[in-house]
This record gives structure tokens, C-alpha cells and sequence, in this order.
């Protein structure tokens, strides 16, 4: 269809700068990119569904900067500089004021993080978005989620449960004793929080070397910190003929850094899960030796990413949530995360 190239020539093709002369972006079969020298490509690729990873009634401004955003936290989370993304957008109809609300989007996250578009395609069905990035790390330097070790500290980056509190909001679903009780400031927090996520990137590159495991929490602290463990134990598992230590984390509760609305929110109703297994935090999730935590800090006060101690490696398989350093019911820690199946 003509209108397809009309589309992308006036919304898509302005958001392909920042690419060097010896590089191609939109407008030819593929894209050409040139890799820097001594470093290696990751690519990520995430779908946001309608109604699915966000309701309905999101504006379309809000959907393109967070079916971006959340390539760039999975960037950050292996420790990656950001070089550019590809765009597979399918639309329900060519609705022009919609388009240019979107266009507005990318070009907000496009240019905050200086990353160019550099192709995509266009194709007409329910509202689908498939964004794959692509950054770049020293040789060698990736961070795995395998890298975990026993004794290691778990931080994490910002504040945990505010996307899914601003769900939780943007659906309606708070109790209105509750609700009444956020100020106008808080609910633009939460709601900005679940719409409008940064990805922490500002720290992202420095942790290589630092950390010895990342993720970035997308589906809950609990389920991704279990994907941390998951993946670490079954490299043991390879690297070791016999005897295995297989391990797990030991959480603090006490310690999660919480923003005013929802330390407000579990102490009315007692309920971690926003915190536990919300999802849609974005924030990143490392393991690291004892010995890099004062490195650690300072980068954190350079970046202006809050960084917060949660806990740690242990030699015991499983998730141990403690408040005030007392183990918690079973019953409570069962909450896991979102799963799509
Ligand atoms: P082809 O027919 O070779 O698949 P297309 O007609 O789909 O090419 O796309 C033409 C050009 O426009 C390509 O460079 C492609 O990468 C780019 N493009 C198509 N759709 C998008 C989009 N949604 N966002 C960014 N670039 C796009
Ligand atoms: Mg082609």
C-alpha cells in the first residue's frame, strides 16, 4: 500500500539520525552498522501486545516510548551502550493523529538516549509493537545472569512496585480509601512510573567488571531474581562433574527501597506483591562481590541511580524473604511473578 511508505517516510524516516556516513538506516532493504572496534553486539527484542502490556487506553505517546524503553533496560541490564533500534509496528488502521502522537513518543526516547531508528515494517492487523535494539560492550564484557556468586550482594537500582501500583491505579482497581489518600504528585509517580519508564541505562556500562550478574526486573523482583539463581545454578551444573553448590538468595524486606506511595500501600494492606511480583519495574537487579560495594556507590552517586543493598547470595537453594532478619510464612513468599502461559 502507497500509504505505508508515506507513513514511514513522515513519521518513521526523521527518527533515523545519529547514524556515521558508512552506515544505512531507513529506506534500503536493511540497515548497514558498523561495530566499534574490540567490541561485541547485543541485540534484545521485546513485544508489547495491546491490552495485554498495556490497556487500551493508553496513549499512543506512552506506548512508544515504553515498547522502546523496555529494549533499552534489557540493554542495560548486560551492561551495554545503546546504538539503535528497529521498529515492527502493526496497525489496526492509519489513523493519523494517533501516528503522530506516537511519532512524538519515539521521538522523545530517541533522542534522551541518542539512538537512531534504522528500519522496521509496517503492517495492518491489532495493535502490536516489536522493538529490537542493539548496543554495544567491551569484548568480553557482557553481564550474564549467570554470573552470580555465593556471598555476593544483591542491590537493586531506584525504587521496586511503583509500575504495578500505577496499574493498579490506571485500572482502577485501588480501594478509594486508598487512592484518596496519594496526592495529585504521587499518582503522577506511579502512573509515570508504569507508562513512562526510564530505563537505567545511566549506570548501565559502568557495571561492567563491577557486578557478576544482572537483570533487569520486568516480571518482579522475585521471579527475575529466580532467573538469576536459575541460570547461574545450571552453569554450575555444566562447569562441575560432581559436587554441586547449588545457591540461592536471602532477601530483607525491611531494606527494599520503596517510594512514599507504596510504603503508604503495604502498610494499609499488607500486600508485597507490587514489590515482590508486580512486574513493569524496569529497574536492574546485580550481584556483585562485597569488595566492589564501595565502587559500586560512587558510581551510583556519579550516575544520580539510587542504589539500595537488598541482600544476598546463600549456599541454600531457594528465595528466603526475612523481615527484621525473621524468615516469613511460606505462604507469603508464594507469590511469584507474572507469567504469560
Ligand atoms: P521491504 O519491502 O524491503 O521489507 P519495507 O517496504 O517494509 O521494505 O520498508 C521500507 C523501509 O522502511 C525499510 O528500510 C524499513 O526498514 C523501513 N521501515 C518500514 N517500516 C518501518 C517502521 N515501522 N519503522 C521504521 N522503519 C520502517
Ligand atoms: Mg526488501
Amino acid at each position: 500500500m502507497a500509504l505505508e511508505f508515506d507513513l514511514i517516510d513522515t513519521y518513521f524516516k526523521p527518527l533515523s539520525q545519529g547514524l556515521s556516513v558508512e552506515e544505512v538506516g531507513i529506506g534500503d532493504d536493511g540497515a548497514v552498522l558498523s561495530v566499534p572496534e574490540n567490541h561485541q553486539m547485543v541485540v534484545v527484542t521485546d513485544t508489547l501486545v495491546c491490552g495485554v502490556h498495556f490497556p487500551l487506553e493508553t496513549s499512543a505517546y506512552d506506548i512508544a516510548w515504553k515498547s522502546v524503553a523496555v529494549n533499552l533496560s534489557d540493554l542495560a541490564a548486560m551492561g551495554a551502550s545503546p546504538g539503535g533500534y528497529s521498529l515492527g509496528l502493526t496497525l489496526p488502521e492509519n489513523d493519523q493523529a494517533w501516528l503522530k502522537e506516537f511519532a512524538k513518543g519515539l521521538r522523545a526516547i530517541t533522542e534522551q538516549f541518542k539512538i537512531p531508528l534504522i528500519g522496521g515494517d509496517t503492517t495492518k492487523g491489532p495493535l502490536t509493537l516489536t522493538v529490537t535494539a542493539h548496543g554495544w560492550v567491551p569484548n568480553q564484557q557482557a553481564i550474564l545472569r549467570s554470573g552470580a556468586q555465593v556471598g555476593d550482594l544483591i542491590c537493586v537500582t531506584e525504587t521496586l512496585g511503583d509500575g504495578a501500583l500505577g496499574l493498579k491505579l490506571a485500572l482502577n482497581q485501588l480501594d478509594r480509601g486508598f487512592s484518596s489518600e496519594l496526592s495529585e504528585l504521587e499518582k503522577q509517580a506511579l502512573l509515570s512510573a508504569l507508562n513512562h519508564p526510564i530505563p537505567q541505562l545511566a549506570i548501565a556500562a559502568d557495571l561492567c567488571g563491577l557486578v557478576n550478574s544482572a537483570i533487569d526486573i520486568s516480571d518482579g523482583l522475585l521471579a527475575d531474581l529466580g532467573h538469576v539463581l536459575e541460570q547461574t545454578n545450571r552453569k554450575q551444573h555444566k562447569l562441575s562433574a560432581g559436587l554441586i553448590l547449588e545457591s540461592g538468595a536471602e532477601i530483607e524486606l525491611t531494606q527494599l527501597p520503596l517510594s512514599s506511595s507504596v510504603e503508604k500501600y503495604i502498610t494499609q494492606t499488607h500486600d508485597w506483591s507490587p514489590v515482590l511480583s508486580g512486574g513493569d519495574d524496569y529497574q536492574l537487579c546485580v550481584t556483585l562481590n562485597k569488595k566492589n560495594w564501595p565502587q559500586l556507590q560512587k558510581i551510583a552517586q556519579q550516575s544520580g541511580v539510587r542504589v539500595t543493598q537488598i541482600g544476598r547470595v546463600v549456599e541454600q537453594k531457594g528465595i528466603f524473604c526475612l523481615m527484621s532478619g525473621k524468615p516469613i510464612a511460606d505462604e507469603f513468599v508464594k507469590s511469584t511473578g507474572y507469567s504469560h502461559f
